[in-house]
């Protein structure tokens, strides 16, 4: 063997040959035996024999190692010696393309054995060759090929969508079509030309919509395009093209591209019929809808107020019949409060969505209990919630902070609407969930966001984006015969800007809702566990009031109720009697006025103006407080101008006017 491999090194051809390797060996057929004739410096690192006895097993124990993780499975399945031997016959050598791992890294080599020419044919040699420069550079072509035939048929896609695509040299204005579906070229237009421009205002006069000529023929000027490209970046403009007498309904859209030879202006024409019909008939539905709802506005309001008239008579009945069950009573009473709670409700709705409309609502900050709110929240939808047996479940574990700074009423008044929605819109057997968290924000401002979700009947897609509009409802929850105004969610969407807050929400049709509300509230106290308070036990007990109010019934409620608490009420029926009988009665005679607005003879400003023009500290001093059926912050504010303490709407809670007049009368304010 040794012999052979020195006749054979001296061939020059061989030694010449020999650079391009990472090794050479000579295999002897018959035995297997092997030996290495020449090792490059990063071969000859790797370690291993130059000679042995059975190159096969050699290679297969050997090489494993040395190659790539990816490349040994193809190493080992062909680097057999019958593949090698069959391929040695059939094409004189057989070749493979590996990755073998040199210290410098892994490289890609190529292994080839040819057969040595000699009169035996008993010998071959292996070269294991350098192809790695040579590889990565197919492959980086190879990838650019894929890119750019990816990005062909991505535009190929693309236009598979338009109606046409032009692509137009903005220098030249030579033009040529690059795609155009079957029914674009029903309208015969020149497929290349020179004048874009004037060539497809000439084509315009012919096809397009009578209706649009004029505007297009304004539009479509290259200049103005042009700038407005510079401008926007694009131009799109919609217009009908007549087909066989029919207007169709299309989006032009032209943009700049540059590459390498250049500008082109791309034009591409969409048929947008479909959509346009869609949105037309749309938007058609949605106007008859808010005039029918503007219609069927009374209509709706006095169904709304019906229902929890309704359980208020129907649980006033029940009392009365069970008037010896005291727990029975009891009940009835909670649930006519809870009723008449979300009455009030209904129709404060009323006034707020004309005061939305004329631009005055107000949000204001004061001491807020998120507690009385969310239980506020359950009593009335449980009630709501039992009748249609639903299950609703509440979680507020993340909740740290009850006493905050902000607008009570109206953050309940954002749940309530919420809460009952879903609970309206949500079938029997299926559940609620109003979820309540708190997250730190800076300082003592704290993040709470309000999620109620759903089970319900969803909405859909095309109703979403309307659904904080005032007066629109779903067309279902109309053929449903739910009751509803369709007002709701437009307060409360206006409510919740106010308040510098978000809400928004996320459904599926047939599968449930979820509204989320986000608000930032600063909080009164280091940290208020959820407990009812116990009240300061201040008492009224002994003090005289002088209540001016002309209705005999609200007169009678308020004095059942103020002397419940031990009060000595005296009545005035009207602002004059009410004036003079402080005037007569004289200085230290009455605790507090309670004073309605609206009265014949005269008005409670009027009356609160003349007590506080009477000589004397106490007369100044006096507290006056308001107590009328105008809520509006305006009229809040003119009781205050007239030198009134303060205001209570009516109705009123009777806890919130003890709480009211106690705070004035014991700390003389
Ligand atoms: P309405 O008085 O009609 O309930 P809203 O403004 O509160 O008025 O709601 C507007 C419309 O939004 C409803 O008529 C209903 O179609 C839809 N909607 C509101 N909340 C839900 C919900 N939770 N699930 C399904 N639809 C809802």
């Amino acid at each position: 063997m040794k012999d052979e491999v020195l006749k054979v090194s001296q061939s020059s051809v061989a030694q010449a040959l020999a650079a391009d390797y990472f090794c050479i060996y000579y295999v002897n057929v018959s035995t297997n035996k092997f030996i290495e004739y020449i090792a490059s410096p990063e071969y000859r690192a790797l370690g291993l024999p130059t000679t042995g006895d059975d190159i096969i097993t050699f290679a297969r124990t050997n090489f494993e190692e040395l190659i790539h993780p990816d490349d040994r499975k193809y190493f080992l399945e062909y680097f057999v010696k019958e593949h090698i031997l069959e391929s040695l016959d059939d094409h004189g050598n057989f070749t493979m393309t590996f990755r073998m791992m040199f210290r410098e890294g892994p490289m890609y080599v190529r292994l080839k054995i040819t057969r040595m020419i000699e009169e035996e044919a008993r010998h071959v040699v292996i070269g294991i060759s350098n192809v790695d420069e040579e590889l990565k550079a197919r492959q980086a072509y190879a990838e650019a090929q894929q890119a750019s035939l990816t990005y062909s048929r991505v535009a190929q896609a693309l236009a598979g969508d338009y109606f046409s695509i032009y692509v137009v040299d903005p220098v030249t204005d030579d033009f040529f079509q690059y795609s155009a579906t079957k029914e674009f070229d029903s309208l015969e237009v020149e497929k290349e030309g020179r004048d874009f421009f004037n060539a497809s205002r000439k084509n315009m006069e012919r096809l397009i919509y009578d209706g649009d000529r004029e505007r297009f023929m304004a539009i479509f000027k290259k200049e103005r395009i042009m700038a407005i490209l510079e401008r926007d970046g694009s131009f799109t403009m919609k217009y009908r093209l007549m087909f066989s007498g029919t207007p169709v309904f299309v989006s032009m859209k032209a943009t700049l591209m540059e590459d390498d030879h250049g500008q082109h202006l791309i034009i591409g024409t969409n048929n947008i019929d479909a959509q346009m019909k869609r949105e037309t008939e749309y938007q058609q539905k949605m106007a008859e809808a808010r005039t029918s709802a503007r219609n069927d506005f009374l209509a709706n309001m006095s169904h709304d107020i019906r229902t929890p008239m309704n359980a208020i008579v129907g649980y006033t009945n029940i009392a009365r019949s069970r008037r010896d069950d005291p727990e029975a009573v009891m009940e009835a009473v909670e649930k006519i409060g809870s009723s008449s709670h979300f009455l009030l409700s209904l129709i404060n709705d009323i006034l707020d969505i004309s005061k939305i409309e004329s631009g005055k609502m107000q949000v204001g900050t004061g001491p807020c209990d998120l507690g009385e709110i969310f239980r506020r929240i359950e009593d009335i939808t449980a009630l709501q919630a039992q009748k249609k047996s639903l299950k609703v479940t509440y979680c507020r574990d993340t909740v740290r902070h009850y006493k905050v700074l902000g607008d009570e009423l109206r953050i309940e008044q954002v749940l309530i609407n919420i809460v009952s929605n879903a609970i309206k819109y949500t079938p029997a057997g299926k559940s609620v969930e109003l979820i309540a968290e708190e997250r730190p924000g800076k300082g003592r401002v704290n993040r709470y966001r309000f999620i109620v979700r759903d089970t319900g009947i969803g909405i859909s897609e095309e109703y979403l984006p309307h659904i904080f509009e005032s007066f629109t409802r779903e067309e279902s929850t109309k053929i449903n015969r739910v009751q509803g105004t369709g007002l709701g969610l437009a307060i409360t969407a206006k409510v919740v800007e106010m308040m510098k807050g978000t809400i928004s929400v996320k459904s599926v049709l047939g599968e449930g809702s979820e509204f989320t509300v986000d608000l930032d509230l600063e909080s009164m106290e280091e940290e208020t566990p959820e407990v009812r308070e116990e009240e300061e036990s201040v008492s009224l007990e002994g003090r005289r009031i002088l209540l001016v109010e002309d209705n005999i019934v609200n007169a009678e409620i308020a004095t059942v109720i103020l002397e419940q608490f031990g009060v000595k009420v005296d009545v005035a029926e009207n602002g004059k009697i009410g004036y003079e009988t402080v005037r007569d009665a004289g200085p230290g005679a009455y605790d507090a006025v309670l004073m309605d607005i609206q009265m014949p003879v005269m008005n409670g400003y009027e009356s609160a103006r003349a007590i506080r023009t009477l000589e004397g500290d106490y007369f100044a001093a006096l507290p006056v407080i308001a107590m009328s059926a105008n809520a509006y912050d305006e009229d809040v504010k003119d009781c205050l101008a007239a030198g009134m303490n303060a205001h209570i709407a009516k109705p009123f809670q009777p806890d919130a006017l003890v709480k009211l007049l106690c705070s004035y009368i014991h700390s003389g304010k």
